[in-house]
């Protein structure tokens, strides 16, 4: 099987067959937002599972080739959005690779917007698992010890930031300042527009939101999700972009599928080949076979689907 840097299926994929054209409506809500929206952009910052690729102490042959070559590592699941003029920035989730990914936005954010070490300006959390929340650790006092970084989660995650450690430090200690969101409800940050939208995943500690971000396109991003609901669908099929949960090509890839359940590429590209959204692949497992270039890669890319890197920047 042949391979090939992650860097080089990046334009392996990009065929321009994702142009989106604006439609009036769109063009209507731009011009009523004003002239900065237009500078807004995703960046992915790990396209990896929460462990990221190289796996913890796994010498499969995507995990030594990431070893050997960074162009083909993954870090662990984390966005940025940022107006780059404005000179803001802010994460959705904070994933272990943390302080990897701050170096990857150096160049978008204003450090003088905010007193604190850390030059962006708050992080969305999606939810509890390792890969998501345990970035939040280098805030403290060990680390850089922060001053009150805003931190947006659900009511049950921020019980949780509040009583546990790690986390309860940093609350106590005001590395960290928590702002609650709630499911369905709409906030603003800088101009972005945010819907957390409540999703099915093994929520034994606390819960789980995937976002709607809304600027002249709408975009959602679910990266960790059980299995697709009629209402996420939906909301997939009336999005411009959806970056989502790409973990596993299939469920036989893996033998604890069951532990950790996730809905297969195999299956959702099925589900979602007539959807004329920009679908995004994410969240990948070091197992899933889309890290090879072989035919499942281009049986995802054929179908119109794109699978996300590292560095991967998306007008939003
Ligand atoms: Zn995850
Ligand atoms: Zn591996
Ligand atoms: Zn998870």
């Amino acid at each position: 099987m042949g391979v090939c840097p992650i860097r080089y299926l990046k334009d392996f994929s990009s065929s321009g067959l994702f142009l989106v054209i604006s439609t009036d409506s769109q063009e209507k809500d731009l011009k009523m937002e004003g002239d900065y929206i237009k500078n807004m952009k995703i960046k992915i910052l790990g396209s990896g599972q929460d462990a990221g690729i190289p796996h913890t102490g796994c010498y499969c042959d995507v995990c030594t080739r990431a070893r050997k070559d960074t162009n083909y590592r993954r870090l662990g699941p984390s966005i940025a959005v940022f107006d780059k003029k404005e000179g803001f920035c802010y994460f959705i989730d904070a994933s272990p690779d943390f302080k990897y990914q701050l170096d990857m936005v150096r160049e978008y954010v204003n450090i003088i917007r905010r007193k604190g070490i850390i030059p962006i300006s708050g992080i969305l959390l999606t939810h509890a698992h390792f890969g998501h929340c345990s970035g939040l650790w280098h805030l403290g006092l060990e680390v850089v010890d922060e001053k009150n970084l805003l931190v947006y989660c659900t009511q049950k995650m921020g019980e949780l930031l509040r009583r546990d450690h790690p986390f309860n430090l940093l609350v106590q200690r005001k590395n960290i300042k928590i702002k609650e969101i709630q499911p369905d409800k709409e906030f603003e940050l800088d101009g972005f527009r945010y819907v957390p939208i409540q999703v099915p995943h093994r929520n034994k500690v606390a819960d789980t939101v995937g976002y709607i971000i809304k600027s002249k396109k709408r975009t959602i991003y679910i990266p960790d999700i059980d299995h697709w609901t009629d209402r996420i669908i939906e909301e997939i099929k009336t999005a411009d972009i959806a970056i989502i949960d790409g973990t596993f090509y299939s469920k036989d890839e893996i033998s604890r599928f069951d532990d950790v359940p996730h809905p297969p590429i195999k299956e959702t590209i099925k589900l979602l080949e007539d959807v004329n959204t920009d679908i995004y692949f994410t969240h990948i497992n070091h197992t899933n076979a889309i890290n090879r270039n072989g035919k499942e890669r281009k049986n995802v890319e054929s179908k119109g689907f794109k699978i996300a890197h590292d560095g991967m920047i998306i007008d939003i």
